[in-house]
């Protein structure tokens, strides 16, 4: 019997007992490890949960009067918010740092607070912190033109043309602006016939040869014999997306035969062959393929003063806010429309 039990002077006692402890200590240290770990990914979790949500307009307020952060980083902050859309979190800082902030600061931070109002499409709430900047500092420049940009999309192109006053006194070009606003004004007059508002937008035309868009846009749809006769052709590139889409039966193809860009136009378009070639190499394709493949043009418009591009034509760049900018980028598309005609002529 004795022989299965080891007494505690023997060696091999020794070495059990070295090789028990090695395991237990290799036992705890594996366990301890793995519950370290998962204890790291919950504190990593809990630390990234609070960016999930941003923080309520409390604990906004009392970050803000803690003065932990400069008045400067909170101005950047809701800068920031404003950029990536949140415009909601950017007035709240901005309402916030009015009611604590330095006073030295007061009118700048209102002036941010209204502008992300009016990006935001608050425009009464807009219109009332510029009106408020400019009682107690008439000669605003900024704010005037905040103002102006307020009223033009309010539609109260009254209020906004008396904008220009002030503006046009602080030694502020205001050429454009005031082309533009009165072409608005003509373009949505109720009382004006369309015959009258074609004369009157000729005028505003002719008078500074600028918003040529603006206005043969709605004098090519509303009277094309007029828009052809008062056309200058040398801004045929300019308004290559309404040339293009004008029926055929409105073309003055007298004056077409006169303009070497008119004749690569419409031949790229396949009403007249009297061009065999083209500079512009998406009508060159066009005039090359000759019809045969299934092409068109396509349009975007890119703001030649901030370079943002627009699936839409614009008469102000919503982004720089600048007059008369929209220039056309062209590129070869499948042409849709030849598609769905196509079709319908087979069912014939
Ligand atoms: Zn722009």
């Amino acid at each position: 019997m004795n022989t299965f039990f080891l007494e505690f002077d023997d060696p091999l006692f020794g070495i059990i007992i070295f090789f028990l402890l090695i395991f237990v200590i290799t036992f705890f240290s594996y366990w301890y490890n793995r519950f370290k770990k998962k204890e790291d990914y919950r504190h990593l979790d809990k630390f990234l949960k609070q960016f999930h949500s941003l923080p309520s307009q409390d604990e906004l307020k009392v970050f803000i009067t803690k003065g932990e952060l400069s008045e400067k980083s909170w101005l950047l902050l809701a800068n920031a918010y404003a950029k990536s859309g949140n415009y909601e979190k950017s007035i709240e800082i901005y309402s916030e740092l009015l009611k604590v902030g330095d006073k030295a600061n007061y009118r700048d931070t209102l002036f941010l607070l209204g502008k992300t109002y009016f990006r935001a499409g608050f425009l009464e709430r807009a219109r009332q912190i510029f009106l408020e900047i400019l009682k107690a500092n008439p000669r605003t420049p900024q704010a005037l033109n905040y103002l102006l940009l307020v009223y033009e999309q309010m539609r109260d192109y009254k209020q906004a043309i008396e904008i220009l006053e002030p503006l046009g006194e602080l030694k502020k070009d205001i050429t454009t602006e005031s082309a533009y606003l009165n072409a608005l004004l003509i373009l949505n007059s109720l009382k004006l016939s369309p015959e009258a508002k074609v004369y009157e937008l000729l005028e505003i035309y002719k008078k500074n040869n600028q918003l040529a868009y603006l206005i043969f846009e709605y004098i090519f749809r509303v009277n094309p014999k007029v828009a052809w006769e008062n056309f200058d052709v040398s801004k045929s590139e300019l308004l290559v997306d309404i040339l293009w889409s004008a029926n055929k039966k409105d073309l003055n193809f007298d004056i077409i035969m006169q303009n070497g860009y008119l004749r690569e136009l419409y031949t790229a378009k396949g009403y007249i062959k009297e061009a065999t070639k083209s500079s512009v190499f998406e009508l060159d394709v066009l005039i090359n393929l000759d019809s045969k493949a299934n092409a068109t043009l396509g349009f975007e418009y890119i703001c030649s003063s901030c370079k943002v591009v627009f699936p839409f034509a614009f008469h102000r760049c919503s982004n720089c806010h600048a007059i008369d900018t929209s220039r056309a980028e062209l590129s070869i598309v499948k042409d849709y429309h030849k598609d769905f005609s196509e079709e319908n002529n087979s069912f014939q």
